[in-house]
């Protein structure tokens, strides 16, 4: 039931000591280290998770290689692998309230977002490619008389996973749930702070049927764990979610270690773009600022920049800030919470010396800017609206991870289209508008990957994301999300 009374008795219960999850079992650090992980909601200690090192991920990495090679997991019928991934999803779902509330216990999410976000999403995640599994076949290619030719699609082999804290389940399964419906194996690490659930799906893996070995998790330091699975050598194709300095050292590690294939979703600094055209001004003044609030802005296509046409600018910031100061930021386990806490000390840290830098360069904050609940030891922050952004300013061009929106204002499409290109990345925009020409004209002409038209965010599986720019390469979710794990192999035949 997904009450207040069943959060706060899920909340209420410990969270014993964590180890690694490798080749089916609980395993301690090979040198016994651990590390502990703090709770956003009150800065406190939650518990201690296993700080992997070089020998841990070997380890790993040799029980996913060994999986691989024996074929336990791989040379089963596609139809087979689905009805063990389709057991993961129930088993997911069966335990979403409890694995919703461990999450936000551990990353800070407010609980109503976490709930469809992450087990919600998890779920359909493994779903959604067990089905397509089965169904996907390869090629006979259009050859001249004499020749057969046939392209299949084989698993690579081992996949390595890093993935970030804001959304674990839900990039966790996005990298996952294909890696491992193609039949390959799997070696996942979580961010540090935000990797128990991800460690209690390896479990319900296991509960699920998959064999052991076919899915490890190694918690650790990303610097250390995350680094010795991207160097590797058993490694053949690394899924990475994050920031742009770690996507890359993992290019550089590949390039020094096999030449593994890196794929990368980075960051964004993605334009929203109000056309004074809109069909519904108040619907995008609404959707803006949850586009961008939601976790706390903690969210990889947040719409971070708000681009509003001169005629409209002052009536719709004003109703994006109003909208803002209504939303309600609190403790992220409470139902009623719209907006819960930044996941880290840090983070809260840097959204407040980003507001400070955009005051410093001329910008107006028009409403939030400050650190909230001090009292309660969490990482609490107001939503904040900045105007007057230029395009030279900081906030403009650097992803700030944090409730902070910058605006602009603009004269014309192409001076709207100018803006939106001006940054180094290009994951995600929105574009608002009456007309069907423009909203075209956009969508052909904002370099991102993912353009929302009069909405914001929502995007469900069946489309692609991934970034264009410095927003990364590759795609998750749709069945492109294959390619990722695949290798394609031709099959040249004499047929004499
Ligand atoms: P964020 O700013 O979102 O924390 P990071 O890129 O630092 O982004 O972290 C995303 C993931 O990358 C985490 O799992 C983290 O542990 C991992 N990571 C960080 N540094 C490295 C590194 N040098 N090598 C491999 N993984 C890393």
């Amino acid at each position: 039931m997904t009450d207040q009374p069943s959060i706060d008795a899920l909340a209420a219960l410990p969270v014993s000591p964590q180890g690694h999850f490798i080749d089916g079992r609980r395993v301690p650090s090979r040198d016994g280290a651990e590390m502990e992980t703090l709770s956003p909601r009150d800065g406190r200690a939650l518990t201690t998770l296993a700080a992997g090192g070089a020998a841990d991920v070997a380890a790993a990495c040799a029980a996913a290689r060994k999986a691989f090679e024996d074929r336990r997991w791989a040379g089963r019928a596609p139809a087979e692998r689905k009805r063990v991934l389709l057991r993961l999803a129930e088993l997911i779902e069966r335990e979403a309230l409890s694995l919703a509330v461990l999450g936000v216990r551990e990353n800070g999410t407010e609980i109503s977002m976490a709930l469809k976000a992450e087990p919600g999403s998890a779920a359909g995640s493994f779903r959604y490619y067990a089905e397509a599994v089965d169904k996907i076949a390869g090629e006979v290619a259009p050859t001249a008389e004499g020749a057969l030719g046939l392209v299949t699609r084989e698993p690579v082999g081992v996949v390595g996973a890093i993935v970030p804290w804001n959304f674990p389940l839900m990039i966790g399964a996005w990298k996952l749930a294909p890696a491992l419906a193609a039949g390959n194996s799997v070696v996942l690490k979580p961010a540090e702070t935000a990797s128990l659930t991800l460690l209690r799906i390896a479990e319900l893996a296991a509960e699920a049927g998959l064999p052991d070995g076919v899915l490890n998790v190694v918690t650790g330091q990303g610097a250390v764990a995350g680094e010795a699975l991207a160097l590797s050598p058993e490694v053949d194709a690394l899924l990475f979610t994050g920031s742009g300095a770690t996507g890359r050292r993992l290019l550089e590690y590949a390039a020094r270690s096999n030449l593994k294939r890196v794929y990368l979703e980075l960051g964004g600094k993605s334009p929203n773009i109000i056309f004074a055209d809109a069909p519904d001004l108040d619907k995008a003044a609404k959707v803006a600022a949850t586009g961008i609030f939601r976790n706390a802005g903690q969210v990889c296509i947040a719409g971070s920049r708000l681009l509003v046409e001169d005629a409209s600018h002052d009536e719709f910031v004003a109703a994006v800030a109003r909208h803002a100061a209504a939303m309600l930021v609190g403790d992220p386990l409470s139902l009623a919470s719209e907006i819960g806490a930044l996941h880290s000390e840090a983070q809260l840290r840097r959204a407040l010396g980003f507001v400070e830098g955009a005051r410093a360069e001329g910008a107006e904050i028009v409403t939030g800017g400050a650190r909230l609940m001090e009292e309660t030891g969490g990482w609490f922050m107001a939503p904040t609206v900045a105007t007057g952004v230029a395009p030279g300013h900081r906030l403009f061009r650097e992803e700030v991870f944090g409730p902070v929106l910058a605006v602009t204002r603009f004269r014309t499409e192409a001076e709207a289209v100018a803006l939106a290109n001006g940054t180094e990345y290009g994951l995600a925009a929105g574009v608002w508008t009456g007309s069907l020409s423009r909203a075209h004209r956009m969508v052909r002409a904002v370099r991102a990957g993912l353009v929302h038209v009069n909405t914001y965010g929502g995007s469900d599986l069946t489309v692609p994301l991934g970034g264009h720019g410095q927003s990364g390469n590759g795609h998750d979710k749709s069945l492109h999300a294959f390619d990722k794990v695949q290798n394609l192999k031709s099959a040249w035949i004499d047929l004499g």
